[in-house]
């Protein structure tokens, strides 16, 4: 190992993080896109973002989403195709929350073979249902600027108040104990499968999730290393 590869020395990064709900995918992905300068694409925030915008298609997915139910290919593979062609994209990306079904795996395929990408690695963060659940319902957000804590793992140091701008948190209705169990439901049920479906590509790897974040940070950056140099 010769220490990390510096952004110029990145080609291009193309990868999937999966994952189930609070493996972490969402923090490794932002630390990844910092390190090499790609970008950090979430399936969820860019319905998030329309739902926020109170736009057509967030109209349209805001109770599909707080149901825990999964949105249909067809609204989101056409924004991941319009978020693939930005700027920001052409030094790779960090892609989480896409593929969710098999049937999604091969419309990326299809997808980035029409936009002349492929996929560099798809690394599969392995957690446990008991740590997913405590990570996901004990999550809160602040209204104002977005801030995110844990009231388990990383408290705010006001009760309900965010640390960086001192609006109030709230807890997303689809981090609620009920949601959460539907979510995890659709993902064993519908994403779950993904594994197996990558698991014999060169690219995959599984990363097993600890609660050192330092520790997890040097695995994944060891792997992009250990094909890169
Ligand atoms: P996430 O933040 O990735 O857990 O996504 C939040 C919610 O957005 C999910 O529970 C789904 O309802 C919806 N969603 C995100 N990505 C997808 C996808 N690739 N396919 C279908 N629904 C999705």
């Amino acid at each position: 190992m010769h220490g990390f590869l510096e952004a110029d020395e990145v080609n291009h990064l193309n990868i999937i993080f999966l994952g189930q709900q609070g493996s972490g995918k969402g923090e490794y992905a932002q630390r990844l896109k910092d390190k090499y300068n790609v970008a950090h694409i979430s399936t969820g925030e860019l319905l998030r973002d329309e739902i926020k915008k109170k736009s057509k298609i967030g109209l349209k997915v805001e109770k599909i989403i707080n149901s825990g139910k999964l949105v249909s290919d067809e609204i989101i593979t056409q924004m991941l195709k319009k978020r693939l062609q930005k700027a920001d994209c052409k030094n790779g990306f960090i892609l989480e929350g896409y593929p969710r079904t098999i049937k999604q795996a091969e419309l990326l395929e299809d997808l980035l073979s029409s936009l002349g990408k492929k996929l560099d690695f798809v690394i599969n963060l392995v957690v446990s249902d008991k740590m997913s659940i405590d990570r996901i319902t004990n999550r809160r957000t602040c209204k104002k600027c977005g801030w995110v804590c844990n009231l388990k793992f990383i408290p705010p140091k006001k009760d309900g108040v965010c640390d960086k701008c001192g609006g109030e948190l709230y807890q997303r209705k689809d981090e609620k104990p009920d949601v959460v169990k539907k979510r995890l439901d659709t993902y064993n049920a519908k994403t779950k499968p993904l594994i197996d479906y990558y698991k014999d590509m060169p690219f995959f790897r599984n990363v097993f999730v600890t609660s050192s974040k330092d520790l997890m940070k040097q695995k994944i950056f060891d792997i992009i290393e250990s094909v890169k140099s």
